[in-house]
């Protein structure tokens, strides 16, 4: 009597590689974004979509050393 015993062994390495990191950039549309807006989360993939994707963040930036400026004149 012989018994055969049969393991069946299953790889249980289901690992998900979760590639989430690859989104199209939301200017062009063309490249995968690198970078992520600070004030609008707008994913860009360059300085050059950065420039044309929002005028509201790009002007912010100046608007915040104007009023730093002015800040200090009323002090
Ligand atoms: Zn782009
Ligand atoms: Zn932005």
């Amino acid at each position: 009597m012989a018994d055969a015993i049969i393991t069946s062994e299953t790889p249980s390495t289901s690992s998900q590689l979760n590639q989430s990191s690859r989104i199209i950039c939301r200017v062009c549309q063309k490249q995968f974004s690198q970078y992520t807006c600070p004030r609008c989360n707008t994913r860009y993939c360059s300085l050059h979509c950065y420039k044309s994707h929002s005028l509201r963040c790009t002007e912010s930036f100046m608007k915040e050393n104007v009023v730093e400026e002015l800040r200090q004149l009323q002090s």
